[in-house]
């Protein structure tokens, strides 16, 4: 019998969606996880999130079925509708057909519920997670972590999935790397459904969980239901007018109504109903080289190597995926060993297909986002046609 092989230490830097995802998988394979939190509490900040059968297939295999259908809405069919009147240009049946056809669900689930399903599975497995721990220096040859307040903390391997502005990527480049603008902003709105309920016009989108975008010149819009049906989550998808200093700011009701006053009158009814709006400034980075320093015990994972607009609804499902390519590829790898190979791998496997979302994404905000022409009535022709692949 060869002797065992002793496990790895993994120091995951940030416990977001793809950080924790990330511990899971890696503690799955055998090994010693520690998760560095810079935030005093753990949560998600925003409102709901769509989870895709690519990523549910990976979270399902962790057993977390049960917990993220028990808090997820379970869409009945994805409609794309005309910003006009509202009329339909297409529409795909997901409850069921996706399950045939991907063997995982399409969920849609409040951001807090996702993660605290992570965190509890990341903790019941045994994953050390530290709060209050914000990553300023790293040794990328020990591998070693230096936290803001002087700690520092050593392991065989350095994951650093600490989101769109991270520090680690810029330590890693040796130089600034701010997030680019995509010239985009979200405003992100939760309303209640009992009040969609009292209003003839608004009542339907409340009976049926669909997924409901609007496109239009500009802009778009993406409404679904959370939460038992109890909250209508509503995302504007409009370009940035925020001032270049300022990447989130409250959103008044005027404002809303401004930007949408000529689209369907139930979404203008809707926005109605909002009473608090947040928007942010919708960023992404540069397409970095490699992800992976030459010590090969350093590696990115996440929207801190591959952030994107969230038009296909695939950061955080990349960000799973990342954690489940890497995690399992370290399975059977012990200290000592080299870890080149499976860094090279990872990268293999994972920079291709999200160069591909991302720039999928950017390609889908000029679809959704055509003026009025020969070219959207092109668009909505073969939208209304059925066609599948890219409509333009
Ligand atoms: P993050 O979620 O940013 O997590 C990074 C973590 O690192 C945070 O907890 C942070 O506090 C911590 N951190 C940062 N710096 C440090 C430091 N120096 N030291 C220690 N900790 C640190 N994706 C989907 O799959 N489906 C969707 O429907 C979807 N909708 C979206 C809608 C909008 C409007 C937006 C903006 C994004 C959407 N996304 C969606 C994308 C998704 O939110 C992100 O891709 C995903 O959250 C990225 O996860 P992450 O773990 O890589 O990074």
């Amino acid at each position: 019998m060869p002797p065992k092989k002793q496990p790895l230490h993994v120091l995951i830097v940030g416990a977001g969606l793809g950080g924790l995802s990330c511990a899971i998988a890696t503690r799955l394979s055998g090994h010693r996880v520690t998760v560095l939190e810079q935030s005093p509490s753990l949560g998600e900040v925003g409102a709901g999130i769509q989870i895709p059968p690519n990523s549910s297939k990976i979270l399902f295999s962790w057993d977390l079925g049960p917990a993220l259908s028990a808090a997820a809405v379970h869409p009945e069919a994805f409609i794309i509708r005309s910003y006009r009147d509202g009329s339909e240009l297409a529409r795909q049946q997901m409850r069921g057909y996706v399950e045939t056809e991907y063997g995982a669900p399409y969920l849609h689930i409040h951001r807090g519920d996702f993660h605290e399903v992570l965190v509890e599975k990341a903790r019941e497995l045994g994953v050390e997670i530290v709060l209050n721990a914000k990553v300023t220096a790293i040794d990328f040859e020990a591998p070693a972590v230096t936290i803001e307040t002087g700690k520092t903390f050593t392991a065989d391997l350095v994951v650093a999935a600490d989101g769109l502005k991270s520090r680690c990527r810029e330590l890693f480049l040796g130089r600034a790397d701010p997030p680019k603008d995509t010239g985009d902003l979200a405003y992100r709105i939760l309303v209640k459904t009992e009040d969609m309920k009292q209003d003839p016009l608004l009542r339907e989108l409340t009976e049926v969980p669909y997924v409901n975008y609007w496109i239009g010149p500009d802009q778009h819009a993406v409404c679904y239901l959370l939460r038992s049906s109890n909250l209508y989550n509503i995302v504007l998808l409009s370009p940035d007018t925020l001032p270049p200093s300022t990447p989130i700011a409250p959103a008044t009701p005027s404002e809303l109504h401004a930007l949408f006053s000529t689209w369907d009158p139930r979404l203008t009814r809707l926005l109605t109903l909002s009473t608090a709006a947040t928007k942010w400034r919708l960023q992404n980075s540069t397409e970095l080289p490699s992800w992976v320093h030459a010590s090969s015990r350093f590696c990115l994972l996440g929207d801190a190597c591959h952030a994107t607009l969230p038009y296909l609804a695939q950061g955080a499902a990349m960000a799973v995926e990342d954690g489940a390519v890497l995690g399992g590829l370290l399975k059977g790898i012990g200290r000592g060993d080299g870890l080149g190979e499976v860094l090279r791998v990872y990268e293999e496997l994972r920079k291709k297909r999200t160069t591909r979302v991302v720039r999928g994404s950017s390609e889908l905000r000029g679809v959704f986002h055509m003026r009025d022409g020969e070219k959207q009535k092109e668009r909505d022709r073969r939208l209304r046609g059925g066609e599948r692949g890219n409509p333009m």
